[in-house]
This record gives C-alpha cells, sequence and structure tokens, in this order.
C-alpha cells in the first residue's frame, strides 16, 4: 500500500486497511481475470466478504455490525477497487440501502433487516433508473396505488446492480401523480424479494428480473431490469412507516446518492491506485532503445502525472468523507470527489494502457479490464456532467451576492 495513504487514519483504520489490502492481493487481484472473462458472479470471494464483516461495515454493533463511520468505508472501498471495481459494485448498493435505514427507517424495519444484512446473508439493492430515465430522477414512471394495507407497484426499472442477487430493493416510486411538484410524490419502498429467483411468486409476486445486460466491463456482479407488475408492498415496508415516509422518498434517496458519490469516488481512486502500480512494474520491466522505458522521460511524466493527480483525487475523497462523518454539509465536497476521482481513474488507466503498449491490448494484461472498467465511474451515481451541475449550483447557493 503506498505511504499516502497512511497519512491522517486511526491506528483501527490501519489494522482493517491491512486486512482487507491483503485480502485483495490474495484473493481478489489473482481471481478477477477468472470471473471477469466469464462474467460470473464472484460467489467464493463474497463468502469469505462476509466472514470478514465487510458487508456490516457502518451498521451499528447493537444490529450486528462494525459500527464503522464512512470515512472507515472509504478506505476499504478504496482497497477493494484497487482490486476489482466489481467487488464493490456488491458491496455498494448494501451500504446505501443500510445508510437509508440508518438514517430514515423505522426502529421496526431496523431490527428486522439489519442484523441480517451485517452478515451479508440479505444483501441490497438500490432502484432510481428507468429505461427512459437516469440522471433526471423526476421523470420516473414506476407508480404505486394504495390498495388496502398494501401498496401496489407498477412499472420497470433499468440498471439495477446486485437485481438478481438481492433479497431487498430500495426501490424509488411515484406515489402521488398529481404533486404540485414531482419530487414531493415519490416514495422509497423496501420491496422484498427472493435472491437469485427470476421469476418471484407467492408473498413476492409481480416481480420479475429479465436476463442481465450485457455490459463492456463490471463484469461479474449482475446489472438488470426489474419488472414490478402488480407486486404488492405492505404499507409498513415504505421507508421510515407509511406516517414518516410517503411522499419523502426524493430527498431520502438524494441524501443517500451523497454518500453514494463518496464511494464511487472511493472507487475512482482504487482503480486509479492499481493503474499507477502496472505502470511502475511495466514501465520498469520494458526496454525499448536500449533501456527500461520507465527511463524516458515521456514516461516517467506520464508517471508523475498520474501519481499528482491520483493524490489529489484521494484528498478530496477523504475530505467528503471526514466532513461527512464530521455532521458538516459536503454536497459541494462529494460532487467535487466524484468529478475528480471517477475522472482520474479513467485518465490514470489510459495512461497505463498507453505504457503496456500492445500487450495492454491483450487479455493476457489486467490493464486490459481495468481500461473496460473505468468508465462506468463517470456514468454511476451521476454523469460527470451532473456533478458539474452539482457543483455550479452549490458553489452559488453558498456564495450569494
Ligand atoms: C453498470 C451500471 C450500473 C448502474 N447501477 C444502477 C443502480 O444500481 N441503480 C440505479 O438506479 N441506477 C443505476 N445505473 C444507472 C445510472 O445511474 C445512469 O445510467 C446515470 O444516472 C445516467 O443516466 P442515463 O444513463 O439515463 O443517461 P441520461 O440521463 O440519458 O444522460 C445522457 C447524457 O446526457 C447528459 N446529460 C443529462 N442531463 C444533462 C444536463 N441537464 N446537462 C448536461 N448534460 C446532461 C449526461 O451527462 C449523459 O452524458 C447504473 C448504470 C450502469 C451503466
Amino acid at each position: 500500500m503506498s505511504e499516502a495513504a497512511y497519512q491522517e487514519i486511526t491506528d483501527d483504520q490501519k489494522a482493517i486497511i491491512e486486512m482487507v489490502h491483503q485480502f485483495v492481493d490474495e484473493q481478489i487481484i489473482p481471481n478477477a481475470e477468472h470471473y471477469d472473462h466469464e462474467d460470473s458472479f464472484p460467489e467464493p470471494i463474497v463468502e469469505q466478504m462476509k466472514e470478514l464483516g465487510l458487508f456490516g461495515v457502518t451498521i451499528p454493533e447493537e444490529y450486528g455490525g462494525m459500527g464503522l463511520d464512512l470515512s472507515t468505508y472509504e478506505l476499504i472501498i478504496e482497497e477493494l477497487s484497487r482490486g476489482w471495481i466489481s467487488i464493490s459494485g456488491v458491496i455498494n448498493t448494501h451500504f446505501i440501502g443500510v445508510y437509508l435505514l440508518l438514517q430514515f427507517g423505522s426502529e421496526e424495519q431496523k431490527q428486522k433487516y439489519l442484523p441480517q444484512m451485517a452478515t451479508g446473508e440479505m444483501r441490497a439493492a438500490f432502484s432510481l433508473s428507468e429505461p427512459e430515465v437516469g440522471s433526471d430522477v423526476q421523470g420516473i414512471k414506476t407508480g404505486a396505488k394504495k390498495d388496502g394495507d398494501h401498496y401496489v407497484i407498477d412499472g420497470q426499472k433499468m440498471w439495477v446492480t446486485n437485481g438478481l442477487g438481492s433479497s431487498l430493493v430500495f426501490l424509488l416510486a411515484k406515489t402521488d401523480p398529481q404533486a404540485e411538484k414531482a419530487h414531493m410524490g415519490m416514495t422509497c419502498f423496501i420491496t422484498e424479494k427472493e435472491p437469485w429467483v427470476e421469476e418471484n411468486t407467492g408473498e413476492y409476486a409481480g416481480l420479475t428480473v429479465p436476463p442481465k445486460i450485457k455490459k463492456m466491463g463490471y463484469k461479474g456482479v449482475e446489472s438488470t431490469e426489474l419488472v414490478y407488475n402488480g407486486y404488492r408492498c405492505p404499507a409498513e415496508n415504505i421507508l421510515g412507516g407509511e406516517e414518516a415516509g410517503l411522499n419523502k422518498g426524493f430527498p431520502q434517496m438524494m441524501d443517500a446518492l451523497e454518500v453514494g458519490r463518496v464511494n464511487v469516488a472511493a472507487r475512482g481512486v482504487g482503480i486509479a491506485q492499481r493503474a499507477l502500480e502496472l505502470a511502475l512494474r511495466y514501465s520498469q520491466e520494458r526496454k525499448t532503445f536500449g533501456k527500461p522505458i520507465a527511463n524516458h522521460q515521456a514516461i516517467q511524466f506520464k508517471l508523475a502525472d498520474m501519481a499528482t493527480k491520483l493524490e489529489a483525487a484521494r484528498l478530496v475523497t477523504r475530505k467528503a468523507a471526514n466532513m461527512k462523518d464530521a455532521g458538516i454539509r459536503s454536497d459541494l465536497e462529494a460532487g467535487m470527489a466524484k468529478l475528480i476521482a471517477s475522472e482520474t481513474g479513467k485518465e490514470c488507466v489510459e495512461e497505463a494502457f498507453r505504457i503496456h503498449g500492445g500487450y495492454g491490448y491483450s487479455k493476457e494484461y489486467e490493464i486490459e479490464r481495468l481500461y473496460r472498467d473505468a468508465p462506468l465511474l463517470l456514468i454511476g451515481e451521476g454523469t460527470s456532467e451532473i456533478q458539474r451541475m452539482v457543483i455550479g449550483k452549490k458553489l452559488l447557493q453558498r456564495h450569494k451576492i
């Protein structure tokens, strides 16, 4: 691990990060190629993550978790993403579900779900996007209508990470289509489902998971559509309970996206770190014109730029996490972290790819996988364009004349 990563972290954090670092080197990096090529779920790796307690990092001890903060979680995601960003994908939507429950869930909901989520026995997905809607969340069409003590949900969701293997989907649906402003008529439902089942039956009837979407990278972790067709969700499964949570879904989900952005930023830092490691090694092994390519100044400049941008992205990302933990408003910083770290991840991967010459184009080399994985970071949890919109808006709010 780079020395920089040790700065300003506590002894407890160091101990956890060393443990995860070793796990990544021994279990993830040597096996990622296999699961990536087959596009199969890395079950043995996920099982070990459960044993290490990684699904419960941010869940308080009283519910069976480790009770750690966002800053520690961020460090863990940097490490996991250094190994393979799909592994952080397995855990990320779960983390968002945990965050939603801790921030807005009722005590009954916390007691019902968090202990099983802490062990990883139950994993969570997070579903806003639809076939016609991504950035403009207020345009969702999925609706939920009250019928007795249930809500009947109809609609199609898109790009649901962990859409098949999850047991819970935190789903945004329209509950008041007549609301004066669209965002005031949306609710977050905790929809339960059978994990790894395409056609749900019995109490979960009306929820179908079509075959997983074929992707350029980010393999192993499935991204699916979800089709809700007459799915009956108990009113008590509205996040926070019906009384407190009805029509409050939009701000709840936007709050969760803010921590989600720190998480994607951590992924950018992790993949950039790995790209730098690969570039440093390859450039000292490969020779041209009688010397290692690392001795050519043009290559050293690439390495210098990569390391400098990586360090900047890491600091901004950790700052955003630290601020959130300290209870300081950090929407601006989370947007900045997501923007700089995802762009840095993509840039560092591209430079490492160039340094590998023709071999970077071969599936025999790890950088080929990183090259297919990195672009996702520019899209998920809000594109770079959307981050710039968020940053610009917040800047003007904070500096209004
Ligand atoms: C692998 C993968 C996993 C995902 N996982 C999930 C998940 O688990 N849950 C979930 O809900 N979603 C998920 N998503 C969806 C993701 O959040 C969206 O793809 C993303 O928000 C962008 O939405 P879109 O694809 O509809 O693009 P659009 O919103 O259609 O945008 C298209 C382009 O227009 C730009 N654009 C849009 N509006 C503006 C504007 N006002 N000004 C300037 N430019 C603009 C965008 O930046 C982009 O370049 C996932 C996506 C992928 C690819």
